[in-house]
C-alpha cells in the first residue's frame, strides 16, 4: 500500500517534471512517531502495544488525519494513509497537511473500561505532538466519537485549557459538528451528481445563487429514476450514500454486507432495508422467510455477483481491492464511485480506464477515493472551523457547506481531466500536487 502511494506521487509528479528533491519532500513523511504503549487489562496485568502517529506533509496547513485500531495496523500502512491524506486535504481545497495514527491492536478483544485506558494513554503519547494549528486526528476504523471524547478529554487534562478542534468527530455534546454521520455519504452523492450533469445524464437542478441553495431532491428525482446503483457494504459510507442517492431519485438495485446482498431490479428502499438488516443481522436474508426467498421481490446475491451487475453506477463502500484482475473483465457499470479507500487495484484500474464501452464510449468513468469519500474530512474541517470560532452551524448550513465546497472540488479536477485528456484520478493527483509544491517554500 506504502510502495503504491509512494509509486503514484512519484509518477505524477515526475510527469509534472518535478524536481528529484521536490519528489522526496512529496514522499517523505515529515515526522514519524512511533511508540510503546502499557495498559493495564481489567485482571491487574499490563499489556504492551504499539502505536504510531505519522505526519506526512504540512504544506497547506496542520497535519490532519484519523486514528485507526487494528489487530494487523503496521507503520507502513499508517505511512501510506498519511501520504493519502495529504493528498486528500489538497484535493478537497482544505487547508491541511495529512497524517494517520494507529494502534495494532484488536479492539472486539477489550472491555469498555480497557478501550478508554487504551484511548487515553494514545492520547498522552500523542498530545505533545497535536494540537489545534498543528495535527487534527479524528476517527478512522474502529475508532468512534466516544473514542474522540475520552481522547479530547485526556488531551484537555495534560493542557489545563478547553480546545475541542484538536480533535474532529466527537460527538456533538462535545463540540461535534451536526452533519457529519452522513456526510462521507453525502459528500460521494454531490460528485456524482455533478458528474452526471458533465456527462450529459442533464439534472434540473434549481437554481444555485452564490452556493447557498441546496439540492431539492423532489425537483431533480425525475432525471434519475432510470439510472440504476449497486453499493457494495451498507454500513456508515454505503448506507447514506444509498439513503440520499434513493431520496434524489436513482434507483438502488442492490446492496450488501460482509453477509452478502441483496438484488432488486425495480429498485430497493435503503431505510427499509436497514431496518431489516437490524432485525435480521444481515441485509442478505431481507426478502426471504427460512430458505424460501421472494425471487419476484428479491433475490440473495454474494458480494462478489454484486460487483458484476449490469448498473449503470457501481459503488464499492466497504473494503479496498474488490475490483481486481480476477473480476475486471466482468464489471459492466459505465461509472465507479470509489466511497470506500482503495477498492481498485492498479490493474483493474488501467483495465477498467481503457476499456471500450457501447455507443463508441472509451472507459469506465471512475471517480477516485481521494474526490468520492473527501466529503467526510471536509465535515470534519468545518467541525474545526465551528469548533474555532466557538459558534455552532445548523445542519443545513454544514450540508450546504459541504456541497459548495465537494463541488468546487469536483470542478478542478474535471477541468483538469479534460483539459489534459487524463482520468480523473490522475488529474486529481496533478491539481493535489500542484497545490502542495505551490505551498511548500
Ligand atoms: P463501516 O464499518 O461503517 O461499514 C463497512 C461496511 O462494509 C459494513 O456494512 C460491512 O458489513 C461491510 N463489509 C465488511 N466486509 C465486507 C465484505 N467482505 N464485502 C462486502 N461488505 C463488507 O465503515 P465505513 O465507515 O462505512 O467505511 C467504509 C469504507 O469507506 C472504508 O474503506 C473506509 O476507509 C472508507 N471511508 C470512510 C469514511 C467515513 O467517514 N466513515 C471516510 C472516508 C473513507
Amino acid at each position: 500500500m506504502l510502495e503504491s502511494a509512494q509509486a503514484l506521487i512519484r509518477k505524477t509528479a515526475e510527469k509534472m517534471k518535478l524536481d528529484e528533491e521536490t519528489i522526496k519532500r512529496l514522499i517523505e513523511p515529515e515526522f514519524a512517531h512511533e511508540f510503546a504503549l502499557a495498559i493495564t487489562m481489567d485482571n491487574g496485568k499490563k499489556k504492551v502495544l504499539k502505536g504510531w502517529r505519522i505526519q506526512h506533509n504540512s504544506a497547506l496547513g496542520p497535519y490532519k488525519g484519523g486514528i485507526r485500531f487494528h489487530k494487523d495496523t503496521v507503520r507502513e500502512e499508517v505511512q501510506a494513509l498519511a501520504t493519502l491524506m495529504s493528498i486528500k486535504c489538497s484535493v478537497a481545497g482544505l487547508p491541511y497537511g495529512g497524517s494517520k495514527g494507529g494502534i495494532a491492536v484488536d479492539p472486539k478483544t477489550l472491555s469498555k473500561t480497557e478501550l478508554e485506558r487504551l484511548s487515553r494513554a494514545f492520547a498522552v503519547k500523542i498530545a505533545p505532538v497535536i494540537g489545534v494549528d498543528l495535527d487534527v486526528p479524528a476517527p478512522d476504523v474502529n475508532t468512534t466519537p466516544q473514542i474522540m471524547a475520552w481522547m479530547l478529554d485526556e488531551y484537555q487534562k495534560i493542557k489545563g485549557y478547553k480546545s475541542p478542534a484538536t480533535f474532529t468527530g466527537k460527538p456533538v455534546s462535545m463540540g461535534g459538528s451536526l452533519g457529519r454521520t452522513e456526510a462521507t455519504g453525502r459528500g460521494g452523492l454531490f460528485v456524482l451528481q455533478a458528474l452526471l450533469e458533465k456527462t450529459r445524464h442533464r439534472v434540473s437542478r434549481p437554481p444555485h445563487p452564490k452556493g447557498t441553495q441546496a439540492i431539492d431532491s423532489k425537483q431533480v428525482s425525475s432525471s434519475f429514476q432510470d439510472l440504476s446503483i449497486a453499493v457494495q457494504g451498507f454500513g456508515n459510507v454505503g448506507y447514506y450514500f444509498a439513503k440520499l442517492a434513493h431520496e434524489a431519485g436513482f434507483k438502488i438495485v442492490a446492496v450488501s454486507d460482509s453477509r452478502g446482498g441483496v438484488y432488486i431490479k425495480d429498485g430497493l428502499t435503503p431505510e427499509t432495508t436497514m431496518k431489516c438488516k437490524k432485525e435480521k443481522g444481515s441485509v442478505a436474508g431481507c426478502y426471504c422467510r427460512g430458505s424460501v426467498c421472494d425471487l419476484k421481490s428479491g433475490k440473495t446475491i454474494t458480494n462478489d455477483e454484486l460487483l458484476e451487475l449490469p448498473v449503470d453506477i457501481l459503488v464499492p463502500a466497504a473494503l479496498e481491492n474488490v475490483i481486481n484482475e480476477k473480476n475486471m473483465k466482468n464489471i459492466k457499470a459505465k461509472i465507479i464511485v470509489e466511497m470506500a479507500n482503495g477498492p481498485i487495484t492498479e490493474e483493474a484500474y488501467e483495465y477498467l480506464s481503457k476499456k471500450s464501452l457501447p455507443a463508441g464510449r472509451q472507459g469506465v468513468i471512475i471517480v477516485p477515493d481521494v474526490l468520492a469519500n473527501s466529503g467526510g474530512v471536509t465535515v470534519s474541517y468545518l467541525e474545526w472551523v465551528q469548533g474555532k470560532a466557538g459558534y455552532w452551524w445548523s445542519e443545513k448550513k454544514v450540508n450546504l457547506k459541504l456541497e459548495e465546497m465537494i463541488i468546487r472540488a469536483f470542478e478542478a479536477i474535471w477541468n483538469k481531466s479534460v483539459a489534459k485528456k487524463m482520468p480523473l484520478k490522475q488529474a486529481a493527483f496533478e491539481v493535489a500536487i500542484e497545490r502542495i509544491t505551490s505551498a511548500m517554500v
